[in-house]
């Protein structure tokens, strides 16, 4: 089968693979669907590792999936307890929990010291034509969602943890710094969650232009800009929740400088130069509560449930704007690496009967 492999820094090669072994007890074989392309997957592009994490044989990049189940095993069943056939559409949960330790046992597999991940090295991910994954791991999706859609479930399910974990109240001021397809995703979360106002700041206009369309006060803004809106548009009271999704170190301490006294931060974009800065005596004075996002645990039926539908509360479709086969990745890659103009989420479709 053939599968796009990252061989090094900014080296990625279309290779002919083995095929993956028959599934053990309590998984299945699938076929891979549609996967998006995701901003850790272009740390990895371009530096070989994520968070100090590196590979040192050629690996399948590919976290954000959907699926087709070919073969099942005796009692597989899905992430909610429901039965699972041979040609049912699902989206993985690349996050794989031991299940036994303190953390799993503890209700917080995300946390879990001993997981793997699909996409993250050493474990391939799913930018391939098949893969075996655990039963568990899949959720069925329903016919009113997409391929493409079914792959983004994973980004959303990181936006939904942050908007749990930013202990949102109904009648909050939110502001989220980068809009990326997670910071949109919080941006909708948020205000489907009950906050009053969301604030949201990305440096590229087309991205400003849909968390707008999906609800947000949005801006386009350079450097710290956003503080000085933020500022303006609070009468200097502040957000009640800075969420800083723009993976960029400087813009931690841009959510610092614009959430009010007793308010709280969330991190959730993942630095490419792996620090941050912020004012500690800012912080210490505002009595601020900071947040760092750990993936996501619980989210997928939730997910699915706002993502579906004829009307869907969040079309998660209108995120994907760029399109590829998986003979062409590698552009989708470069595509997203380089901001390209009106990109939103790339994501490379390996079926052609519904993107
Ligand atoms: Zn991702
Ligand atoms: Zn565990």
């Amino acid at each position: 089968m053939r599968a796009i492999q990252l061989a090094g820094a900014r080296q990625l090669e279309l290779r002919e693979l083995a095929e993956p072994p028959a599934p053990g007890p309590g998984e299945v074989l699938v076929e891979v669907l549609a996967v998006g392309i995701c901003g850790s997957d272009l740390h990895m592009y371009e530096t070989g590792e994520i968070g100090g994490l590196k590979s040192e044989e050629p690996f399948t990049l590919g976290h954000e999936f959907s699926a087709r189940i070919v073969t099942t095993t005796e009692g597989a069943v899905d992430g909610t307890g429901r039965d699972l056939e041979p040609g049912q559409r699902v989206a993985v949960d690349p996050h794989v929990a031991c299940g036994h330790c303190e953390q799993c046992r503890e209700g917080n597999p995300n946390l879990c010291p001993h997981h793997y991940f699909f996409g993250v090295a050493p474990t391939h991910g799913a930018l391939c034509e098949r893969m075996v994954v655990p039963a568990a791991n899949c959720f069925l999706l329903p016919d009113s969602m997409s391929n493409a859609g079914g792959a983004l479930l994973e980004p959303m399910g990181v936006a939904l943890h942050s908007v749990n974990y930013s202990r949102l109240r109904p009648g909050d001021t939110v502001a989220v710094v980068g809009c990326g397809s997670i910071g949109i995703l919080i941006t909708r979360l948020a205000l489907l969650g009950g906050a009053a106002r969301v604030l949201a700041f990305d440096r590229l206009p087309w991205r400003v232009e849909l968390a707008r369309k999906w609800g947000a006060e949005a801006h386009t803004v350079k450097g710290d800009e956003a503080v000085g809106i933020v500022g303006d548009l609070t009468r200097s009271r502040g957000v009640d929740v800075a969420v800083e999704a723009a993976s960029a170190d400087e813009s931690v301490g841009q959510c610092v400088d614009m959430a009010r006294y007793g308010g709280r931060v969330s991190l959730v974009g993942i630095s490419a130069a792996n620090t941050f800065s912020m004012n500690p005596a800012v912080a210490r004075r505002k009595g601020l509560t900071l947040r760092l996002i750990r993936r996501m645990k619980h989210t997928y039926p939730r997910c699915i449930r706002l993502a579906s539908g004829q009307q869907p509360k969040v079309p998660l479709d209108e995120l994907v704007t760029h399109v590829y086969p998986l003979e062409r990745a590698a552009e989708a890659i470069d595509a997203a690496f380089e901001y390209r103009e009106g990109l939103i989420k790339a994501v490379v479709a390996l079926s052609r009967d519904r993107d």
